[in-house]
């Protein structure tokens, strides 16, 4: 029984397609690492990779290879993330990453790590499809407590998101394949 419990708590904060964390699991633990800005100053970076033209995967290639793309991205994340990051398939083909970023610096270097390796070479498809690149879009929001240090930490995560989301908006209309960084509401 102990097992069928670990099998079921595990389905439930698990993506079965790609074995990544999904919404249900992120949006607590983002909630979670506020608290931890808030008490111990230990700053942190939200990222929210969004692939580029993945419609046109499906489109051309079929269902199927859009799910093999979609594993193989989540493969890349897993291999150039530490253990102390958290990454999560939070819709279709978008992903959100926590790491924590003591400075501005390296939240950027890392976004920038995470953008090479989606792209770094193409992506092996079912047959008898020729493999494929692709590219993401990143969009970034680095945890500043200044701006918000009364607030509820669910507030912060929230307004987090809505950062980096908006970010990922520029990054996709400044032509794609590049890390944007928000900049928090006035
Ligand atoms: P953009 O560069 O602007 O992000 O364009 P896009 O094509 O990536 O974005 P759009 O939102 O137009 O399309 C996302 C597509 O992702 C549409 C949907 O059918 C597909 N999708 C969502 N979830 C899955 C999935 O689990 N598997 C597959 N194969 N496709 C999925
Ligand atoms: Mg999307
Ligand atoms: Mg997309």
């Amino acid at each position: 029984m102990r097992a069928t419990v670990r099998t079921g708590l595990k389905a439930a904060v698990n993506d079965p397609l790609t074995g990544l964390y999904n919404r249900r699991y992120a949006m607590p633990y983002l909630a979670q690492m506020a608290v931890r800005a808030r008490d111990n100053g230990a700053s942190f970076a939200v990222m929210i990779a969004d692939l580029d033209h993945f419609k046109r995967i499906n489109d051309q290639f079929g269902h199927a290879s859009g799910d093999a793309v979609l594993v193989a991205v989540a493969d890349r994340l897993r291999g150039c993330l530490r253990k102390t990051d958290m990454v999560a398939r939070i819709g279709g083909e978008e992903f959100l990453i926590v790491t924590p970023a003591p400075t501005l610096a390296q939240a950027q270097t890392a976004a920038l790590r995470v953008c090479d390796a989606i792209s770094s070479s193409a992506i092996n498809l079912p047959p008898p499809h020729a493999p494929v690149t692709i590219t993401a879009s990143i969009g970034m929001a680095l945890c500043d407590l200044d701006r918000h240090p009364a607030k509820d930490c669910d507030d912060i995560g929230e307004a987090l998101l809505a950062q980096a989301d908006k970010a990922l908006y520029a990054a996709k209309g400044r032509g794609r394949n590049q890390v944007k960084l928000g900049r928090p509401a006035a």
